[in-house]
């Protein structure tokens, strides 16, 4: 999926005119929070085509200097980042010496930059909107990002420049996506999975390197392993360490069919690993987690492990049906059980059940467990059947399906848990009308 940057000082309204984009799409959102004062990522689509928006935000507080340099990275972490860039500027406070200095630095990438001069509200501002010709651009798109003035003509040629939505072949190999935080192994899993060093693995978060896949076979099963280690040597500030390492585990994600989670044990499951774990259960793809550097846990017993599994599950809550393998990439401990589990997981995520297998088991247990009823109204569910989605889906099909309510889908989903192996995959249930 194509990745659409916004850039600009602050307070020309990039966050207003991103959340726009988002809520109008009612796509997911994810901020996330804690990488960055509020670097936020969304989805949204235009004339079909789907895209993931930055909001590079960050509104600074400090000296000029500071500032400055703030929005400089900015600008970097889009120009490396992005498919395309919104570079935004503010018709009521004009040209400011901090937008010349950014479109000089978007100039000389070679990405494609559209240039949005916000608020304009109204036929006066449209007239001032004209000195931003001065910025040396072709062309500028007049918005206001409060009342969406604008924004079709420059989503619609901002979409022509980007690649198309990519679908995926059914004879293409599943992909496995090993994601995390910046040193918590992921390196060091995958060279020792291969068993050559292919990768530089260093203690220096920060060493120049790409994110390569890898096709790779075992079990009688290929697939391709995705790496993201890969951090650029310009990022030498800890934080945007960790949004290039979210970012590219984002594009990793939407991209794969498993992620291979790798966390420290030594860190705990902290905030930024459930953030990835949250991203990938709301884009449905297969989950394992690997709980990595188990070698430097002391004192290790069956209750060590157990108390740990324990501990990770319940961050994990209600999504808890999701395997834990305890690895070390130093001594080799379980990697390939990682693998095998991550190869289970995806057939999981492939597993088609026969209509007829699915009612013989289903419709007892909804007859003796019926939804409750509303207001005096029975809801009765007669049929149900899985949708031919690339992650499982049911459609359980009713009189009154507004009246079945979350915890009832809850119920229906441990159910098919129970009775198919669904583990480490997100369960989608729809209620529809009979
Ligand atoms: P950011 O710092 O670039 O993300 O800017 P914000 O989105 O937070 O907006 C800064 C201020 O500009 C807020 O008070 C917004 O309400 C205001 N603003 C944003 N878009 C428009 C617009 O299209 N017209 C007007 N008049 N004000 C706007
Ligand atoms: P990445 O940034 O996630 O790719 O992390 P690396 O693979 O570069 O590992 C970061 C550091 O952790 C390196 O110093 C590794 O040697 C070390 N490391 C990785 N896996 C293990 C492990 O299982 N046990 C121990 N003790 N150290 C590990």
């Amino acid at each position: 999926m194509s990745i659409v940057a916004i850039v600009g000082r602050p307070n020309v309204g990039k966050s207003t005119f991103f959340n726009r984009l988002i809520q109008r799409r009612e796509a997911i959102v994810d901020a996330i929070s804690g990488v960055t004062r509020d670097r936020h990522y969304g989805k949204s689509d235009w004339n079909g085509k789907e895209f993931s928006l930055i909001d590079t935000g960050g509104y600074v507080v400090g000296s000029d200097d500071i500032f400055e340099a703030e929005i400089d990275k900015q600008v970097e972490l889009a120009i490396d980042e992005a498919d395309a860039i919104i570079f935004m500027v503010d018709v009521e406070s004009g040209v400011t010496g901090m937008d010349e200095e950014v479109a000089q630095l978007l100039r000389k990438s070679k990405k494609p930059v559209f240039l949005a001069v916000n608020k304009v509200d109204s036929a006066n501002r449209l007239h001032d909107a004209v000195e931003f010709y001065s910025l040396g651009f072709e062309k500028y798109y007049p918005i206001s990002g409060i009342n969406g003035s604008g924004s079709g003509d420059l989503l619609d040629d901002l979409v022509k420049v980007l690649p198309e939505t990519e679908t995926r072949d059914d004879d293409e190999l599943p992909r496995f996506a090993v994601v995390g935080r910046p040193n918590a192994g992921k390196s060091s899993f995958i060279n020792a999975l291969i068993g050559e060093e292919r990768f530089v693995v260093t203690d220096i978060a920060g060493t120049t390197r790409d994110s390569i896949d890898t096709k790779y076979n075992r079990f009688g099963f290929e697939f391709n392993l995705v790496d993201t280690a890969g951090i650029r040597k310009k990022s030498k500030v800890k934080e945007d360490l960790e949004f290039y390492s979210v970012m590219r585990s984002v594009r990793a994600i939407e991209h794969c069919d498993v992620i291979m989670l790798v966390f420290d044990a030594t860190r705990g499951f902290d905030g930024q690993v459930q953030n990835i774990f949250w991203l990938a259960e709301r884009n449905n793809k297969g989950i394992v987690i690997l709980v990595n550097k188990w070698d430097l846990v002391e004192g290790k017993d069956n209750r060590t492990t157990k108390d740990f599994e324990a501990y990770i599950r319940k961050q994990c809550e209600p999504f808890t049906d999701v395997p834990i393998v305890f690895i070390s990439a130093l001594t080799k401990q379980r990697i390939f059980k990682a693998i095998e589990t991550a190869v289970e997981v995806f057939k999981n995520r492939s597993r088609r059940i026969k209509t007829s297998q699915l009612n013989d088991i289903m419709l007892p247990i909804i007859q003796t467990t019926p939804p409750p009823a509303l207001k005096g109204k029975y809801v009765k569910i007669k049929f149900c059947t899985q949708l031919p989605t690339p992650h499982p889906c049911f459609a359980f099909f009713a009189n009154l399906p507004q009246y079945v309510k979350e915890p009832y889908k809850r119920f229906l989903e441990n159910k098919l848990r129970e009775h198919f192996d669904f583990t480490g995959v997100p369960v989608t249930i729809y209620i529809r009308k009979k």
